[in-house]
């Protein structure tokens, strides 16, 4: 057989967590059809010499739901040596959707993803109504990655209940109406239902979003209809506010995955903060009980700390104080100017103390940015480079007898671009490890495609590479690139996905173990509309290949789009 691509003198990591081994890859047809030391003309060729050749990331847990319409690229994500997503997290989604709730769902969008609602009014080409059509309308857009999607509560609430779903417990035909949707949409190729208890998740007037008003009945009698089928993945996003309420969440949660028998994902995050936090491996240990009396469970762990993202071109945290907001309003040189001018630098400082103190409470969601607190200067970063090891802006300000604030001037006059980040959760590098290292736990958690502006998790997977593997030796890059492809393939239900072996789908990643790194984050206004998010890209990798068409060269997109939607078992003919 012809070969479309060969790739050729590469050292393949095959996924499995076997060691490495050299060999050729040859492709035809979007698969990998053999493996060795290949002979055969093939109409392209790249030299893998000195580099790795790995299967296409896979990360579950995204929210480019809106993005996949304006973005065929998939950034910031494509960029990181993904090659597929699940979408419609949280129970966050565009469908179902009825033509008069659209601009209603973007702005919940916006309130709880900080996905802003021109972009999404100005890029989407909105022409579906229930979750099969939204499908077959991400079937026909031109995409390089593979997506596939969750049909998400909140969303479905609302259309069948209106806003009703808002305020109110479902009647019995809502539970219908919805229980029909989830099993229509099963069969259609969603990889199941997702849903939302975290009390970060809002909506624009600051009420719990729809899915947060459902009692536990509703989340059975939904579970239950993919149960029915024996097909579909539950994924709910977690009460972290700690304490009881969080040991009560889990406790019901456990009834979900015993009584259903379907696989559960959720976030298993560490945090100090919140009130009476639990601890990580508290989380753990409930994953094993759960699994132990029969239940399915993953926790969806990240490879680093979640932040809140602060810089002069985006947010920073004194933006709502009077005096910094005449001067926010400038354009940038005109701030760059009076934030060097030495009263106004002292009237800005000054306004600081009228900030509200720091409590308890959790400033997840995008509340960092959009409702700060006083930081705590302590664990506020300005990002000097990307390994987690720069000094805080107390530290700092010690060293150099400043105030915090002018520390944070400073450095931002310095370079426009500079970020600073402030830990939201897994805050401590050892927990972040425990997580990883936890065997019932998923590296994914990206949440590409939201909190555009206020936080950045797509570098998850250079992170793991780069960090976790070759500067502090914690896993083999044999572990990594499993815990990147096969785990998550296997914890998705991807059959064909997240190995090189013949006959398997041609998801490759190409790179150099020794550079692969993500780059330092920086602001740009390229979304719809000229609306702004942070981008952040990687060194090291020289091509990611995507169902046979190589869809990235050195970080550049070649505009060979053979992106395909992930469907569930009972779509994919499986
Ligand atoms: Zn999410």
């Amino acid at each position: 057989m012809a070969l479309d691509l060969v790739i050729k003198n590469g050292t393949v990591v095959d996924g499995s967590g076997l060691p490495r081994y050299r060999a050729d890859v040859g492709v035809a047809g979007g698969k990998i059809v053999e493996i060795g030391r290949i002979r055969g003309a093939a109409a392209r060729v790249i030299d893998a010499e000195g580099l790795i050749v790995a299967p296409g990331f896979i990360d579950g847990h995204t929210h480019m739901d809106a993005q996949v319409a304006w973005d065929p690229i998939g950034s910031c994500s494509c960029w990181h040596g993904v090659t597929s997503v699940v979408m419609g997290n949280c129970g966050f989604a565009l469908a179902p959707c009825k033509p008069a709730d659209r601009e209603w769902f973007a702005r919940c969008l916006t309130a709880v993803e900080d996905i802003p609602t021109e972009a999404m009014l100005a890029g989407i080409e909105w022409n579906w109504e229930s979750f099969p059509e939204y499908l077959a309308n991400v079937e026909r857009l031109p995409k390089a990655l593979n997506y596939g999607m969750y049909i998400g509560h909140s969303a479905l609430r609302m259309y069948a209940m209106g806003r009703r779903g808002l305020e109110e417990e479902a009647s019995e035909d809502d539970l219908r109406v919805m229980a029909h949707a989830v099993g229509e949409a099963v069969k259609a190729g969603a990889m199941g239902f997702s849903t939302s208890r975290a009390t970060t998740h809002i909506t624009p007037d600051g009420s719990p979003v729809a899915s947060r008003i459902a009692a536990w009945a509703e989340i059975d009698r939904l579970v239950g209809a993919m149960a029915e089928l024996d097909c579909g993945i539950f994924q709910i996003g977690p009460d972290i506010s700690g304490g009881e309420a969080q040991r009560v969440f889990l406790d019901r949660l456990r009834r979900v995955a015993l009584e259903s028998g379907r696989p559960i994902m959720f976030g298993t995050l560490a945090t100090r903060q919140g009130r009476d936090p639990n601890p990580w491996d508290w989380q753990m240990r409930w994953m094993d009980e759960t699994v132990a009396q029969g239940g399915r469970v993953w926790g969806q762990a990240t490879t680093r700390s979640i932040n809140a993202v602060f810089s002069l071109k985006s947010y920073l945290p004194f933006d709502a104080l009077p005096a910094w907001r005449e001067v926010r309003a400038l354009p940038l040189a005109e701030q760059k100017a009076r934030l060097r001018d030495p009263e106004v630098r002292r009237r800005l400082v000054a306004a600081e103390a009228e900030m509200k103190p720091k409590g308890s409470e959790l400033q997840g969601g995008g509340a960092a940015t959009t409702d700060p607190r006083k930081p705590d200067y302590a664990n506020l970063f300005p990002m000097l480079d990307v390994d987690w090891d720069d000094p805080s802006v107390a530290e700092l300000a010690t060293q150099q007898h400043k105030h915090p604030v002018e520390v944070m001037i400073d450095l931002a006059l310095e370079n426009d671009n500079r970020v600073f980040v402030q830990p939201i959760v897994n805050e401590s590098p050892a927990d972040v490890l425990g997580l990883l290292k936890h065997p019932r736990t998923l590296a994914t958690f990206s949440d590409s495609g939201a909190h555009v502006c206020q936080e950045m998790g797509s570098s998850l997977q250079t992170h793991l590479l780069s960090y976790w593997v070759r500067q502090r030796q914690q896993f083999t890059l044999e572990e990594a690139v499993r815990m990147l492809t096969f785990d998550n393939a296997s914890a998705w239900e991807l059959p064909d996905r997240g190995l090189v072996r013949t006959g398997f789908a041609a998801d490759l990643v190409v790179f150099d173990a020794g550079r692969i790194r993500p780059r330092l984050p920086t602001v740009e206004q390229d979304l719809p509309g000229g609306a702004r998010r942070l981008v952040q890209k990687a060194d090291g990798i020289a091509a990611t290949i995507v169902n046979g068409a190589v869809a990235f060269e050195n970080g550049e997109a070649t505009g060979d789009y053979a992106g395909t939607v992930l469907k569930s078992r009972l779509a994919a003919g499986g």
